[in-house]
C-alpha cells in the first residue's frame, strides 16, 4: 500500500478512500474525501483523483483504510457517475483476475470498464478539476420546446434575426425538437436557444432516452421440438439452475447437432425465472446466425457488445444491462466483464476457439474468467464445442464438469464423409500452377456447381503466394524486421510480412542477382481465388480472409451473399470454418492441413484437428448429404486420421497420454515470460538475469520435488519481431496456486527486469501462443 504524496496539505483530516488506478502501477492510492462527496463514496464508485501532475480515473476499493502515518493527502477530485460502477461483491471476482494473471486491479477494472468513462474523467482533467460533481447521467438528449405562441415568441425581440425567427418556426412546427438537430440545422442554434431560454420563451430539458439495443431485423420464430438429446442437455442445464450453486457444464455436440438451440432454451428459461444470461461467442463478426437466432427467439431486450460499437453505444448497452433493462448479452471475450444484472447463466459457444484468449495487455481467457464468474456468483456455466478444449475434456472426464452430449445431428443427418487427398501423388491443375487445385478437388467442385450446390475451400494463408524467390540465385524476400518471408498480396502487388505489416512493392527483378526469372511459392487464399476463375470460367467465387474483410459489416456482406447463393465457392482462413449454418454447402475441401502442423507449438496437433472437424462440419447440414476433401502430405498424421473418423474422444486420449507423460497442461499450468528488446545483447543478459533468480524461487518452492520447472530463458521460436529480439522464459507448476505463489514471488525481480531500458516484459499466463 502507498500513498498518494501530496506538495501542500489537504486541510482536514476527513475519510480516507482507497483506489485503484486506472495507471500501470501495481497499487492502490490512498485520497480523502472531500466535503461534497462525504456519505456518497462507496465502493465501487468511479472517481477522478490528482496522480502526479495528472488526473486520473479510478474505481474506490477500500473505504477507511488504515491512514499511512506522516503523509498528507490529496482529496478525490470527481465522482465520475451518480451509481457504483461495480458492485462491492464483485470485487472478488476482479481481485482473483488481476491476482490470476498478474494484471494491475486499476487496469483490470478500467480494461472490463466502458471506455467512455475514462474518456470522461480525461476531458476533465484538460478543463481542471471542478470539484466533486456527477459527470455521468443516465443517457440524456436535450431537448427544446416552445413554452409560448410563435407569435409572442417572434415578438419579443426588439432587434432582427432572421435565423433566429426560422429557428421558432421550426419550434412551432414540431413543437419539441433535439438540441443536437438544431445545431445541425441552424447556425448559432445554442446562442439563439440560450437566448429564447433566457426569455422563458423555451425550455430545455434533459431527456431520458433508453438506448437503443441491436434491434436486429429478424422475423420470430418458433421453437422446434427438441431431439432426445436437446431436451436431456436442457433438462439438466435447468436443473443446475433451479438447484442453485457454481456448476460447470460441458456440452460436447457434434457439429450440427443443434446446440445452439439448447443455449436458447437455457437461457429462455433462466430469463423467464428472472434471471440475466451471458453469452459468449469467439467472434461476433463470424457469428450473425446465432446472434439472430437469440433476437429471433427471445423476447427479452438484448445487448450485442461488438467492436464496432462507438465508445457511446458501448456505454449505453453497459448501462443497460447494468440496469436490467437488457438482459441478456451476447458478446466476444471482453462481453465476459458485461454487467448482467442478476445473472443467473453463462454459455461459452466454441469454447475451444483460441480468440477467446487475449493477447495484449491482460492476457486473460474468456472461457476460464467465465467459469470463475460463474464459481463466484453461484450458478451454472455451459461451455459448449464440438471440439471441447483438451483442459476441459479434461475436467469433464475427472469430473470437475458435468458433460453433456449431443453425440449426432439433427433428423439423424449423416456427418459428411471425408477423405484423404495425398498431395505427394497428384500433380495439381494447370501443370501444377496450382498444385492445391488438384484433380479431385477440381472434380468434386464441378459436380457441386452442376447440382447448383455449395462449397467452403479452407486454406490457413492468406495472400497470393507466401514465399517470392529467385530462379536464378536461389535469394528470397525476407523482412528485415522479422527474419521471415514477406508474403506477396497480387491484388496491391506487394510484398508484405505478416508479422509486424511492413509492406514493400514487389521488385521486378531480384535485388541479389538481377534476375527477372522470380517465381512464387507456397499458394494464398487469394491466389486460389484466380486459380479458380481461370480453371472454371463463370464461376461465382469469393473470398474470406482478413483482406477482403477490413471494411465494417464486410463479414456480414459475404455471408449474406453466400446464404443467398450469389457465391457458390466460399474460399477463406479459418473464418469459414466458424459456425455457419448453411444448408446448400455440400463439399468443403481442406486445400492444405498440414500447414499448421508443423508450428513449434504443443498445441499444433489439438488445434489442426479441431479446425479439420469445424470446418468439415460445415458440410451436409442441409437435406444433402455432405462430403470433406482433405488433402495433406502427412495423410498418416494422428490428428488428420483421428479427423477422418470423427474421433473426436479417440484423439483426445491421445492426446492426453502424451501430455501426461511429457506433464503439459492439463497436467501442469504454464505461465510464458517473453522479453524482448531492441538489442540481442541486452534482452539475453535480462532474461538470463531473471532465469537464475526464479530457478532459485523455484529451488525454494520444492523445485522438480513439487512439480515445478523452468525451461530457459531461450530465444524465442520466432526470434524477432519489428526489430525486436525476443527470448522466453517458461514456468511450469503442477497447479494455479503453486503457479501464482511463484509468480508473486517473482514479482520484484519482473518489476526490476521491466524497468532495463527498453526492455518489454510480458506474463503470459495459460499461454495459448508459444510462438
Ligand atoms: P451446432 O451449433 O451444434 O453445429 P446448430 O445449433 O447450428 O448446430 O443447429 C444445426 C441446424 O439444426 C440449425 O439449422 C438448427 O436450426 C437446426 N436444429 C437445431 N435443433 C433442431 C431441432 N430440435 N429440430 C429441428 N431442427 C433443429
Ligand atoms: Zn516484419
Amino acid at each position: 500500500m502507498q500513498a498518494n504524496e501530496s506538495l501542500f496539505p489537504a486541510g482536514d483530516a476527513g475519510p480516507i478512500v482507497g483506489v485503484a488506478l486506472r495507471s500501470p502501477v501495481d497499487s492502490l492510492f490512498h485520497y480523502t474525501v472531500p466535503l461534497a462527496l462525504q456519505g456518497r463514496l462507496a465502493v465501487g464508485h468511479a472517481v477522478q483523483v490528482p496522480f502526479g501532475r495528472r488526473f486520473v480515473s479510478g474505481v474506490v476499493v477500500e473505504l477507511d483504510p488504515a491512514p499511512t502515518a506522516g503523509i498528507k493527502l490529496k482529496p478525490v477530485s470527481a465522482l465520475l457517475m451518480e451509481e457504483p460502477v461495480i458492485e462491492p461483491d464483485e470485487l472478488p471476482f476482479y481481485r482473483w483476475v488481476a491476482r490470476y494473471y498478474r494484471y494491475p486491479l486499476g487496469q483490470v477494472l478500467a480494461a472490463a470498464l466502458p471506455p467512455q468513462l475514462h474518456q470522461r474523467a480525461r476531458g476533465h482533467a484538460d478543463d481542471g478539476p471542478d470539484g466533486a460533481e456527477a459527470l455521468l447521467g443516465p443517457p440524456t438528449v436535450e431537448v427544446v420546446r416552445l413554452e409560448s405562441s410563435l407569435t409572442a415568441a417572434l415578438s419579443a425581440f426588439s432587434r432582427p434575426g432572421p435565423v433566429r425567427d426560422r429557428l421558432l418556426a421550426y419550434l412551432e412546427r414540431f413543437g419539441e425538437v433535439e438540441v443536437r438537430q438544431l445545431v445541425a440545422q441552424f447556425s448559432g442554434a445554442r446562442r439563439i436557444v440560450r437566448q429564447l431560454q433566457d426569455r422563458q420563451l423555451v425550455r430545455v430539458e434533459h431527456r431520458r432516452v433508453d438506448s437503443p439495443l441491436e434491434s436486429e431485423d429478424v422475423e420470430a420464430d418458433s421453437a422446434p421440438d427438441l431431439t432426445g438429446a436437446q431436451r436431456s442437455a436442457v433438462d439438466d442445464i435447468e436443473a443446475a439452475r433451479r438447484e442453485g450453486g457454481f456448476k460447470p457444464l460441458l456440452l460436447h455436440g457434434v457439429t450440427g447437432s443443434g446446440k445452439t438451440e439448447v443455449y436458447l432454451r437455457a437461457a429462455q428459461t433462466a430469463i423467464e425465472a428472472g434471471g440475466g444470461v451471458l453469452v459468449l461467442v469467439p467472434e461476433i463478426a463470424l457469428t450473425p446466425q446465432l446472434v439472430d437466432r437469440f433476437a429471433a427467439r427471445l423476447e427479452s431486450p438484448m445487448a450485442v457488445l461488438h467492436s464496432g460499437l462507438t465508445a457511446k453505444q458501448r456505454f449505453d448497452r453497459w448501462r443497460s444491462l447494468r440496469e436490467g433493462t437488457a438482459r441478456i448479452a451476447i458478446g466476444a471475450r471482453s462481453a465476459v466483464f458485461a454487467p448482467v444484472k442478476d445473472l443467473a447463466l453463462i454459455v461459452v459457444d466454441e469454447e475451444h476457439d483460441g480468440s477467446y484468449k487475449q493477447e495484449e495487455g491482460l492476457r486473460y481467457h474468456g472461457r476460464d474468467v467465465a467459469v470463475v464468474r460463474a464459481s463466484q456468483l453461484g450458478i451454472p456455466v455451459v461451455l459448449g464445442s464440438a471440439t471441447p478444449a483438451l483442459e476441459s475434456f479434461h475436467n469433464a472426464r475427472r469430473s470437475k464438469y458435468g458433460m453433456l452430449s449431443l453425440p449426432s445431428r439433427v433428423h439423424e443427418r449423416p456427418l459428411p464423409d471425408v477423405t484423404v487427398v495425398d498431395l505427394r501423388e497428384e500433380k495439381g491443375g494447370e501443370e501444377a500452377r496450382h498444385r492445391l487445385l488438384t484433380e479431385p478437388l477440381m472434380a468434386a467442385l464441378t459436380e457441386v456447381v452442376e447440382r447448383d450446390e455449395q462449397a467452403i475451400l479452407l486454406l490457413n494463408r492468406r495472400g497470393h503466394s507466401s514465399v517470392v524467390l529467385c530462379g536464378s540465385c536461389g535469394g528470397s524476400f525476407e523482412c528485415p524486421d522479422c527474419d521471415v518471408s514477406m508474403t506477396y498480396h497480387g491484388r496491391r502487388n506487394m510484398l508484405l510480412c505478416h508479422y509486424c505489416g511492413r509492406s514493400t512493392p514487389r521488385p521486378a527483378r531480384c535485388p541479389h542477382c538481377n534476375d527477372a526469372a522470380l517465381e512464387e511459392v507456397g499458394e494464398g487464399t487469394e491466389r486460389i481465388e484466380e486459380g479458380l476463375a481461370e480453371m472454371l470460367p463463370g464461376l461465382r467465387v469469393d473470398r474470406m480472409d482478413r483482406d477482403t474483410t477490413q471494411g465494417r459489416g464486410a463479414h456480414a456482406r459475404i455471408l449474406e451473399r453466400f446464404r443467398r447463393g450469389d457465391i457458390q465457392v466460399l474460399v477463406g482462413t479459418q473464418m469459414v470454418a466458424k459456425g455457419h449454418d448453411f444448408p446448400r454447402v455440400t463439399l468443403v475441401g481442406v486445400l492444405h492441413a498440414d500447414a499448421a502442423l508443423n508450428l513449434p507449438d504443443f498445441r499444433a496437433g489439438e488445434r489442426t484437428f479441431a479446425l479439420l472437424t469445424q470446418v468439415a462440419g460445415r458440410a451436409g447440414r442441409g437435406e444433402i448429404p455432405g462430403r470433406v476433401l482433405v488433402q495433406t502430405f502427412t495423410p498418416h498424421h494422428e490428428a488428420i486420421r483421428h479427423a477422418l473418423g470423427h474421433d473426436y474422444d479417440g484423439y483426445a486420449r491421445r492426446l492426453l497420454d502424451t501430455r501426461r507423460a511429457v506433464g503439459y497442461p492439463p497436467f501442469s499450468r504454464l505461465a510464458l515470460l517473453r522479453f524482448s528488446h531492441k538489442r540481442e545483447g541486452t534482452v539475453r543478459q535480462t532474461a538470463r538475469r531473471v532465469g537464475d533468480r526464479l530457478r532459485r524461487a523455484v529451488r525454494s518452492r520444492g523445485g522438480t520435488d513439487a512439480g515445478l520447472r523452468l525451461l530457459g530463458p531461450a530465444p524465442a521460436p520466432m526470434p524477432r519481431i519489428a526489430g525486436r529480439y525476443r527470448w522466453n522464459l517458461l514456468l511450469l507448476a503442477p497447479g494455479p496456486a503453486l503457479l501464482s505463489t511463484l509468480l508473486a514471488d517473482a514479482q520484484g525481480h519482473l518489476d526490476e527486469a521491466a524497468k532495463v531500458s527498453g526492455i518489454r516484459l510480458a506474463v503470459d499466463v495459460d499461454p495459448q501462443s508459444m510462438l
